[in-house]
């Protein structure tokens, strides 16, 4: 089965294509698929953005359309950014500014608990829909560290790992990112 992943984020691409693996005979962008759209992330909640991306696409393409909407929630600053993770610092993927912004935030706070969410939503042609989320805890560190990765992976700090999002080789981030646990979440849930 063809599937379109709703989302032009080159990160998030690389990350879903190397987790499906082939579980689909084959995957594409919505550049490659030639689908130009924006959806408009206007939900409460990280499912209901990524269902109204996928369930936008599928209806466009007339395939099955995957998508994904994630972010950083820090306890310490009740749950935020959240889903305004992207655009935190005011502009959208400013992923350099939002870091910034945010370990300003906790310059003072010892309490740097965090996780990232991540949901997935699958939806066909036909209306069916699939969803899951994922999740990876962490906490915020006080500096950058790492060159992978991308958004918050430099200052997201694995306590089990002793490093950063951003120090993991991309498949060791592949085998325990929220992405991760929510494709495979997904993957259960279709099989
Ligand atoms: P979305 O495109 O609305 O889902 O926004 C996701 C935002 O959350 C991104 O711009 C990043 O700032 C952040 N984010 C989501 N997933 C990750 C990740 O795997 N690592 C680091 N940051 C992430």
């Amino acid at each position: 089965m063809k599937l379109i992943i709703a989302s032009n984020n080159a990160h998030k691409l690389v990350e879903i294509k190397a987790i499906l693996g082939d579980e689909f005979e084959e995957i594409l962008s919505l550049r490659e698929a030639g689908i130009e759209h924006e959806t408009v992330e206007d939900g409460n909640t990280f499912a209901e953005n990524a269902e109204k991306k996928a369930r936008e696409i599928a209806a466009l393409s007339g395939c099955a359309a995957l998508a994904d909407d994630s972010g950083l929630c820090v306890d310490a600053l009740g749950g935020a950014p959240g889903i305004y993770s992207a655009r935190y610092a005011g502009v959208h993927g400013d992923d350099a500014a939002n870091r910034r912004k945010l370990l300003e935030a906790l310059r003072d706070k010892r309490e740097r608990a965090a996780h990232f969410t991540c949901a997935v939503s699958l939806v066909y042609p036909d209306g069916r829909e699939v969803g899951a989320e994922g999740f990876a805890f962490g906490e915020i560190a006080y500096g950058e560290a790492g060159e992978n990765g991308f958004g918050y992976d430099p200052i997201f700090f694995l306590p089990e790992r002793g490093c950063t999002m951003a120090q993991l080789e991309p498949e060791e981030k592949n085998a325990i990112s929220h992405r991760s646990n929510a494709l495979h979440a997904l993957l259960g849930k279709l099989r």
